[in-house]
């Protein structure tokens, strides 16, 4: 099996459809879903928007709640695996999609495998439907999704739980108006050298905002290590002022 990540053509570890920087992305977007829809939960009545000049008169009443708002947080069908694009992730509530995702990964998953590792698992698997140790609140299913993903990033659909949820994630940050926090470091690239190295806190590999360099932290930190002890006396030597010459 070739093991290039089919998200975003990385290298992935054997046996796997997605390699640790998408894995990591799936864990940050499964724990940042609840915070999502508790924001979301705020903005369900239409009052609660920024505020709005002007317009005293309305020639129809406000509808009671926001319909976009409560097409991601009402009830829904679970999300449709036949969809041949893998686009459709439009229309999917948050909840029936976690809960749809993971009783299709349940039905998937057998009563032992083993991991990267030659690690025997064994799961309870009951009538091949998924339960929450915790409940059955959206964390619940959050936690339930991140628990599995070792086994997830093994199977062939793992790319299209990543993309499916990412695109759940991008329809959340529309309606509530965030990003997710970037910080730009110190170091230059190592590639184009322009000061663009960005990090992002969904993403595991820090990249470059010029050029498709992409870099764990580890190499990161060392490359750092390597280039800002000249830049830093460079720009010290720049700034002290020079002794001027005896008359
Ligand atoms: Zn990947
Ligand atoms: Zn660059």
């Amino acid at each position: 099996m070739d093991n290039t990540c089919e998200a975003c053509r990385g290298q992935a570890p054997a046996d796997h459809y997605l390699c640790q920087a998408c894995q990591h992305s799936i864990l940050a977007w499964l724990y940042e879903i609840p915070h999502q829809v508790r924001l979301l939960r705020d903005m369900l009545e239409p009052t609660t928007g920024p505020a709005q000049r002007g317009g005293t008169g309305r020639a129809h009443a406000p509808l009671p709640v926001r319909l976009d708002v409560l097409d991601l947080l009402g009830p829904g069908h679970a999300h449709v695996l036949e969809d041949p694009h893998g686009d459709q992730t439009g229309g999917v509530p948050v909840s029936a999609f976690l809960t749809g995702w993971a009783h299709y990964i349940a039905s998937d998953v057998p009563t032992a495998y083993r991991d990267a590792h030659r690690t025997v698992h064994v799961l309870q698997v009951s009538n091949a439907t998924a339960h929450p140790r915790s409940g059955t609140g959206l964390p619940a299913w959050c936690t339930w999704h991140a628990r599995y993903l070792p086994y997830t990033a093994t199977r062939p659909y793992g790319t299209r739980f990543h993309h499916e949820l990412e695109g759940l994630l991008h329809r959340l940050r529309r309606l509530t108006h965030t990003t997710p926090r970037t910080r730009t470091l110190q170091a230059p690239c190592p590639q184009c050298q322009g000061f663009w190295l960005i990090e992002r806190e969904d993403e595991l590999l820090i990249s470059c905002a010029a050029c498709p360099v992409r870099l764990t932290p580890e190499a990161y930190t060392a490359h750092r290590a390597q280039v800002m002890p000249a830049l830093a006396a460079l720009a010290l030597n720049m700034i002290t002022p020079k002794p001027t010459a005896a008359a």
